[in-house]
């Protein structure tokens, strides 16, 4: 980030040309400056050639595959101020904040293995007193005896707090930084941890020094100026690909599309320029994994599956307990009567099986699951 200061960033984009894209689009390995091209105004005209190449290079790197995850909120309480975010201190909700017991937690892993899901993402707020790293460690643990592949969406930890984790079967963490813009960090996150911008953008390397197998990383569109920010996560990929070469590093395209009252989206980000942002993303990240969450809608969904993205969620609920112990959405349903606080709306609400009947309608396989547990070389995993 020292090195990349938004003005140098700016600087980019002020040069470029439909040459330079053009140049990008044939290169095998690309540059910042490539990235830079194809996520400029001057590449709208070639979406087409991105796209197709795009595909190709997914497909060379992925088959016609794609994963399926289902994230579990463990806790909503969060100490943190975060201006955009439903579960801030400060959000005006006045819907209930909860943290699952163990047994809850239990009985919504059994949920989820029941549909079918592999592959889990445990999240909780900031709430380091409340809902501290060894609660976390534990229901890593209870996880792990559903399902093979576990990842967590926590606070950002040092180095000794993803070992403990990592001791425990977790496989992969995602912590999105939301913006990179230094300027504009602060102004967004008013409390707790979070606002310490080098402790998060450190954190991934923790992760990854202490084991963990996966990693994803984003930024959530809206904040600021996307096509600044996207060149910054891009340099934080490959970053981590060389820092942290034993872990695999994917990208998530979280959007805003719902906020609080108190704040206004000033950046929002529209249908066509998040497509841009992913066939770009894919021609600078080849060998990158792309999650897509249920934030996007059924039929953007549906499009994006054959143009890069390799690891959907399907059938999500945003709130803990929400698929067993506070039941509520995934199924279509009406959510009338829940109370539970949760964290942003889906726009996706089909249950699992549609979201597998489109992916194969599309071509491309659902895959509940891409490795076995004896992968996993984790010594002594305690199950509870
Ligand atoms: S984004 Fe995370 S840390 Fe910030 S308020 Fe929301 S849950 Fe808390």
């Amino acid at each position: 980030m020292d090195a990349w200061p938004r003005e140098r960033v700016q600087a980019l984009y002020e040069k470029i040309t439909p040459g330079d894209v053009e140049a990008a689009l044939t290169r095998e390995e690309r540059s910042v400056h490539d990235l830079a091209a194809l996520l400029s105004p001057a590449a709208i005209p070639y979406l087409e050639s991105m796209a197709r190449e795009a595909q190709r290079l997914t497909r060379w790197h992925f088959g016609r595959t794609i994963n399926l995850y289902a994230p579990i909120y463990i806790s909503n309480l969060c100490a943190a101020d975060c201006v955009y975010c439903g579960f801030a201190a400060h959000s005006g909700s006045h819907e209930k904040r909860t943290t699952l017991t163990p047994d809850q937690i239990r009985q919504e892993c059994q949920a989820l293995a029941a549909m079918g899901y592999q592959n889990i993402l445990l999240l909780t707020g900031e709430a380091p007193r409340a809902v501290p790293v060894d609660y976390i460690a534990e229901a890593v643990s209870i996880a792990r005896a559903f399902f093979p592949s576990v990842s967590v969406e926590i606070y950002a930890l040092d180095e000794d707090g993803y070992r403990m984790l990592c001791a425990r079967g977790l496989e992969g963490v995602t912590l999105y930084m939301e913006t990179y813009d230094r300027e504009t960090y602060p102004k967004l996150h008013l409390s707790g941890q979070k606002m310490d911008y080098v402790f998060r953008l450190d954190a991934m390397e923790h992760a990854g020094l202490a084991g963990t197998r996966r990693m994803s990383i984003g930024v959530l569109l809206g904040l600021f100026d996307w096509r600044i920010d996207a060149v910054w996560l891009g340099l934080h990929a490959r970053h981590l690909q060389k820092e942290c070469w034993q872990s695999a590093v994917a990208l998530s395209f979280p959007r805003l599309r719902h906020t609080p009252a108190r704040f206004a989206l000033e950046h929002p980000v529209s249908d066509a320029e998040l497509v841009q942002m992913m066939l770009a993303m894919r021609l600078f990240l080849p060998e990158a994994g792309f999650n897509l969450s249920t934030r996007e809608p059924a039929a953007l969904r549906d499009r994006l599956i054959s143009l890069g993205v390799t690891s959907m969620s399907a059938g999500s609920s945003t709130r803990p307990g929400g698929y067993a112990t506070h039941r509520e959405g995934y199924t279509g349903h009406s959510r009338e009567g829940c109370e539970v606080l949760e964290q942003f709306e889906i726009e996706d609400d089909r249950p699992p099986a549609e979201v597998v009947a489109a992916i194969r309608k599309a071509g491309y396989d659902p895959v509940w699951k891409d490795f076995d547990r004896a992968f996993d070389a984790i010594d002594d995993v305690h199950i509870c």
